[in-house]
């Protein structure tokens, strides 16, 4: 299976995936156009569209495509988007047969309280709920619920490709490395993906793995990010979690 990032918009990834009979899968069309463009440009059939949340910068080109490929529309059950054909929820299977490819749904609230993952083909298409270096923002969960689905994310196996909504990686090393200025891993991380995008390449995918070992959202229980929490008077993992997520918030870096 093929795995192609799409930059769309301003900073977002729209996923495609097409074996090599050319069939292919979009998962979160902010936009048509790239879509149609990239379907042309490599001579593929559009057979699905999968969406992880309601935002419009991920699903405001779904309804066109659905429309113009006659193509199954799978996304969470909220009724605020109104172009999906099957609504998902927690522990859902979804097989397709072309292109040929099985997704496990994982309810993952917390960005938004809809919000859902798609796990299978060793990928992870995990929206705005988890980026690389850093993770979404809580705009209707709780701290506790974002980091329930961190928790989730971060059990799968280490070598899961993390295929990520936006392209934020250099943003997010830069508040990474104030809360983890000793961390090895994620020097090396920042500085493979500086080389990547004065290439004009995307950071993504990732490893699992190498989001376990550089990302502060992931490394809740580290000793490093302990010591951090504590210095901003947080006393549990939860309140450390909500205590770095607010200190992203507020970092101009
Ligand atoms: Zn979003």
């Amino acid at each position: 299976m093929h795995v192609v990032p799409l930059p769309a918009l301003a900073d977002n990834y729209i996923w495609l995936l097409h074996d090599d009979h050319g069939q292919a899968l979009v998962v979160d069309p902010g936009e048509a156009a790239p879509v149609e463009r990239a379907l042309a440009e490599r001579q593929l059939r559009l057979r699905a569209v999968l969406l992880t949340h309601h935002h419009p910068d991920h699903v405001a080109g779904a309804a066109a495509l659905r429309t113009r490929h006659a193509v199954p529309v799978y996304g969470p059950q909220d009724q605020r988007v109104d172009c999906i054909s099957t609504p998902l929820g927690d522990c859902d299977e979804l097989s397709l047969e072309a292109p040929q490819a099985h997704f496990r749904v994982l309810a993952v609230p917390g960005h938004t309280l809809t919000h859902i993952a798609y796990v299978g083909e060793g990928l992870l298409f995990c929206g705005d709920t988890l980026f690389s270096l850093g993770c979404g923002r809580l705009f209707e969960g709780t701290p506790a619920q974002m980091l329930a689905s961190l928790d989730r994310l971060a059990a799968l196996p280490g070598d899961t490709r993390v295929c990520c909504g936006h392209e934020y990686t250099l943003a997010n090393a830069r508040f990474a490395a104030e809360v983890e200025p000793a961390n090895e891993a994620l020097q090396a991380r920042t500085r493979e993906v500086a080389a990547l995008r004065a290439a004009g390449e995307p950071s993504l995918p990732v490893t699992l793995a190498s989001e376990r070992a550089g990302n502060p959202f992931l490394r809740i229980d580290s000793r490093a990010l302990i010591e951090w929490g504590s210095q901003q008077g947080a006393t549990d993992r939860v309140t450390r979690f909500a205590a770095l997520r607010s200190a992203k918030d507020r970092f101009r870096g």
